[in-house]
């Protein structure tokens, strides 16, 4: 038997026994629809032979203790109109890991207290309304969004950034209960706790929210004044975030556990900050290396040179490029770019860019005269041209 059949199939609707029915009153039930539909009494009848298949299948898992608990749980957990609509909303996504994540905290409490907590998850996610917990087993808290602007060089070498943030804790004066302190929230009647209620339409059995509770399994006659019955409080504190070296711009940071805190002895939330990185006027990213552009004259280029070029913190450092350097040719600085996270750094990418002087004097004028004289024999769009022909 799957999930989905469990979350599909209402067994006790099949049985028409109330979910607290009894060992004997479930068999009592059985015997009797199985009477009704038994197939040697019904020759040929498939509606009846369907239907008899039906009430042997519910049958088969609510007498069988560990099979009906099995059902029962899968139930409050993920059926029942927890999956479908959400009255007066769109609907609404499910985070099966805060789900698993919520059960595997041990510690069982009544059936209704999971549901509400299953609610609180889902519904303080989505921002909207929250849902009062009563629970006392751990909560984990809530995973906070968070941004920050950093200069190129803070993204590049890391900071320390001061966050303020906003979170949902449990409303202090009332614990997180949202029923007046020194009271307690009951078990819902309607819903005997499970949060849900079926609602028949000829044929068809919807489970939805339970009305009187709006789906939490629990009733508060008298809320807490604070948190107006809510259980939920805003908390507001502000925290140092150690960006680690190397982050880029729009890159998700996430801070293991300092998200909002837990409840009663939980773990904390995640912060997640998004990052958004300045542009630098001289150095770029690529990757894990830097880049910058380094203008060199005709000169240089032609003979050689040793130049200084920029590094993101400290003194210039001196590049050789070799005579006969092209434009545009890209020279790596070892281990003057973004830190990784293995410790080691990226490269420097050094390009250069070849100026051409745009004002000359007498002198300079004579010599370039003298100099293309000298390789006037050269012409460097020979090649160009000999190619064009042959294609
Ligand atoms: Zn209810
Ligand atoms: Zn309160």
């Amino acid at each position: 038997m799957s999930t989905k059949d469990y979350l599909e199939k209402d067994y006790y609707a099949v049985l028409g026994v109330p979910k607290t029915a009894t060992a004997d009153e479930i068999k009592k039930a059985y015997r009797k629809l199985a009477r009704q539909y038994h197939p040697d009494s019904n020759q040929g009848d498939t509606a009846k032979e369907a239907k008899f298949k039906e009430v042997s299948e519910a049958y088969d898992i609510l007498s069988d203790t560990k099979r009906r608990k099995e059902y029962d749980e899968a139930r409050t957990l993920f059926g029942s109109g927890v999956g479908g609509q959400r009255p007066g909303g769109g609907g609404f996504s499910f985070d099966f890991g805060d789900l698993f994540g919520g059960t595997a905290q041990g510690q069982h409490g009544g059936a209704g207290e999971r549901l509400g907590d299953l609610f609180g998850g889902l519904f303080n996610r989505g921002g909207g309304a929250s849902t009062p917990t009563t629970t006392t087993r751990p909560r984990r808290g809530q995973d906070i969004e968070s941004e920050v602007t950093l200069s190129f060089t803070e993204a590049v070498e890391g900071t320390t950034v001061s966050l303020r943030l906003t979170s949902s804790a449990a409303c202090a004066a009332c614990t997180g209960t949202g029923a007046r302190a020194g009271t307690t929230p009951r078990v819902c009647p309607t819903c005997e706790g499970t949060g849900a209620a079926s609602r028949n339409l000829g044929n068809f059995a919807f489970s939805e929210p339970c009305r009187d509770c709006k789906g939490r399994g629990l009733i508060v006659d008298d809320p807490c004044p604070v948190c107006e019955g809510s259980g939920r409080a805003k908390s507001t504190r502000t925290i140092q975030a150690r960006i680690p070296a190397g982050v880029a711009d729009g890159q998700r940071v996430k801070l293991k556990a300092k998200g909002a805190p837990g409840e009663n002895g939980g773990p904390a939330g995640d912060l997640y900050i998004q990052t958004h990185v300045k542009p630098h006027a001289v150095f770029g990213r690529s990757g894990d290396n830097l880049t910058v552009t380094v203008p060199v004259t005709f000169t240089e280029a032609a003979l050689g040179a040793e130049i200084k070029v920029p590094i993101l913190k400290g003194l210039p450092v001196t590049l050789r490029i070799p005579p006969g350097t092209p434009n545009g040719r890209t020279f790596r600085v070892r281990g003057r770019g973004v830190a990784r996270k293995d410790g080691t750094k990226g490269d420097l990418l050094a390009t250069v860019e070849v100026l051409v002087p745009n004002t000359l004097d007498d002198k300079s004028r004579e010599l370039l005269n003298e100099f293309q004289t000298a390789t006037a024999g050269e012409d460097p769009r020979a090649d160009l041209i000999q190619r064009a022909r042959s294609e």
